[in-house]
């Protein structure tokens, strides 16, 4: 037989579509990633308007367009992403969750002129600048949701470890830019629930032991009162909207669909709200619409980082430094 090109292509062995073999806790793991990322890019849209406004601009704002007050690109994240990766970057660069290390990632980082960046995270960065020392002073007045919102990597870095060394990585990493109590338990609580959902445990479960236990110590954080709309970046607001729509819904779309209609600070409500049903649903629950919309580029680096901090091993038990 004479082969052609064509006959030899047609022979060739069928090329599959290399589709990652993950295990269910890195299947949650990377979902949780872009879950972060979706939910920035799709809050960013409405961020500081009113539900009002977004209804009447948009019905039910549910498609990554891009636009807001930043002008974003469809699909373009805004610092709750980009702060993220830059910490993951950070961690798995020294090999432990470092806050010295988090603080120069942190500062790189607000070099490269972020498309935004809170009034805190500025301040305190500028701070470190002079001082060198990688934890802001305590203040009061830091209960924004900007050391929250990057929870993510730790939740990853630290799956697998005591929930202690959860907290104390959570704390370090906060403080380089908000040392504030309310900041510190939201946190920790945000990291710890994540880790339960990526171990598979069941949303009931999960709010009775970690929200539950957070409203108990501390009860500005009740979230079964009044509506929360239009949260602005007071990170008890915060929470009290992710929660409110988080636990109120069964699916990713649903929990995303309710949480960034509430405007406000939107883009932060909807990545911890991402982060937290991407964890919950894994990547089957995530919308091919809103996979397909977000950036490429940091859809493949949400995905590499989520894998890479998961399988990652600390250099030592004794991981915090600096403070
Ligand atoms: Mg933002």
């Amino acid at each position: 037989m004479f082969w052609t090109r064509e006959l030899i292509a047609r022979n060739a062995p069928i090329r599959r579509r290399v589709t990652p073999d993950r295990s269910p806790v890195q299947d949650r793991a990377v979902a949780a990633y872009l879950g972060l990322a979706i939910g920035d890019a799709l809050g960013a849209t409405v961020e500081f308007m009113t539900p009002n406004e977004i209804r009447g601009q948009y019905g039910i704002h549910q498609t990554i367009i891009g636009g807001g007050w930043l002008r974003l690109k469809p699909g373009q994240v805004t610092d709750d992403t980009t702060m993220s990766l830059a910490l993951g970057d950070a961690i798995l660069g020294c090999g432990r969750v470092d806050a010295l290390a988090a603080a120069h990632a942190f500062d790189d980082w607000m070099r490269a002129k972020p498309v935004d960046i809170g009034n805190t995270v500025r301040r305190n960065l500028i701070s470190f600048r002079k001082t060198g020392n990688p934890e802001a002073p305590a203040s009061e007045h830091d209960a924004g949701n900007g050391a929250i919102m990057r929870a993510l990597p730790v939740a990853l870095a630290c799956y697998g470890q005591p929930e202690n060394q959860t907290r104390i990585v959570q704390r370090a990493q906060a403080h380089v830019t908000h040392h504030n109590v309310l900041s510190d338990v939201a946190g920790e609580a945000l990291t710890l629930m994540i880790q339960d959902f990526l171990r598979g445990e069941e949303a009931d479960a999960v709010e009775r032991q970690r929200a539950a236990s957070l409203v108990a110590a501390h009860p500005a954080f009740a979230y079964d009162r009044k509506r929360c709309d239009n949260p602005g970046g007071y990170v008890v607001d915060t929470l009290q909207a992710v929660f409110q729509g988080f636990f109120a819904t069964e699916n990713f779309e649903d929990c995303l669909i309710d949480v960034v209609n509430r405007g406000g600070d939107a883009d932060t409500t909807g990545a911890i709200a991402g982060m937290l049903a991407g964890a919950r649903y894994g990547l089957d629950g995530i919308p091919a619409r809103w996979l397909n919309a977000l950036d490429g580029y940091t859809r493949m680096r949400c995905e590499r980082q989520a894998e890479a901090l998961l399988s990652y091993i600390p250099l030592q038990s004794q991981s915090v430094l600096g403070g």
